[in-house]
């Protein structure tokens, strides 16, 4: 496998999609121009160290920090993270993993790597199966490649295929995630005292990610942090 890369890489080298040079999909330059997020909090967009979430715009959430790298309405960002997702330019995301790690070392400085663990947001196995894979498990399996993370994506299972959230209404959707996850049984108390880093490309109103954090909290997790490429 590493040496199809390495011909990959010779032959039809990466090109930033928004200067051209070679060797990265989005060069660092480039990323540094896509006015990223500066630290705040997720829900109320006001300045927060750490992107920590202020204890009053936690509501019913058990978030406790949510990391953004960059905004989805930037044309060259959304393009990116189409054609990785259903155009199967997996490599994309590769480079993402990077971005995300420095960041995610950036503000996790004082935990040990042995009390954290990263999870993937889960697909539908139908789903993921028609796509051939999920990009949230790609990021998470090479965010873990950097950092020495440990990334799991067996312990967090959905269960059902949720119609796509995008397709209905904003009163629907805390119904449809409804028992729309389940940790499995074994893997249960692995859970305690971690902290876990939930893993997914894009972020929008956060209910499928908050549903997952309040799931995992019923294990005696410690501490979530949600890590993604983008907001919109
Ligand atoms: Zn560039
Ligand atoms: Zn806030």
């Amino acid at each position: 496998m590493k040496f199809i890369k390495i011909l990959k890489d010779i032959f039809a080298p990466k090109k930033c999609y928004s200067c051209w040079k070679e060797w990265h999909f989005l060069c660092l330059s480039c990323l540094q121009k896509c006015d990223n997020f500066d630290e705040s909090c997720f829900f109320c967009k006001n300045p927060s160290m750490n992107f920590e979430i202020h204890e009053d715009c936690k509501k019913e959430s058990n978030i406790d920090q949510i990391i953004v790298l960059t905004h989805y309405k930037n044309s060259v960002i959304k393009k990116l993270i189409k054609d990785a997702k259903f155009y199967k330019k997996k490599d994309i995301l590769e480079d993402f993993s990077f971005y995300l790690s420095k960041l995610l070392l950036k503000y996790q400085k004082n935990i040990k790597k042995s009390d954290q663990l990263l999870i993937p947001v889960p697909m539908y196995f139908l789903r993921k199966w028609k796509r051939w894979y999920n990009q949230s498990e790609i990021l998470s399996d090479n965010i873990s490649k950097f950092t020495k993370i440990l990334s799991r994506s067996d312990i967090l299972v959905r269960k059902r295929n949720t119609i796509q959230q995008s397709k209905i209404w904003m009163k629907q959707r805390q119904n449809n995630l409804v028992w729309a996850f389940w940790v499995k049984n074994k893997f249960q108390d692995i859970l305690r005292w971690k902290h876990i880093i939930l893993v997914d490309d894009v972020i929008s109103t956060g209910s499928t990610l908050i549903e997952i954090a309040n799931l995992l909290k019923k294990y005696g997790v410690w501490k979530i942090t949600v890590i993604v490429i983008a907001s919109d």
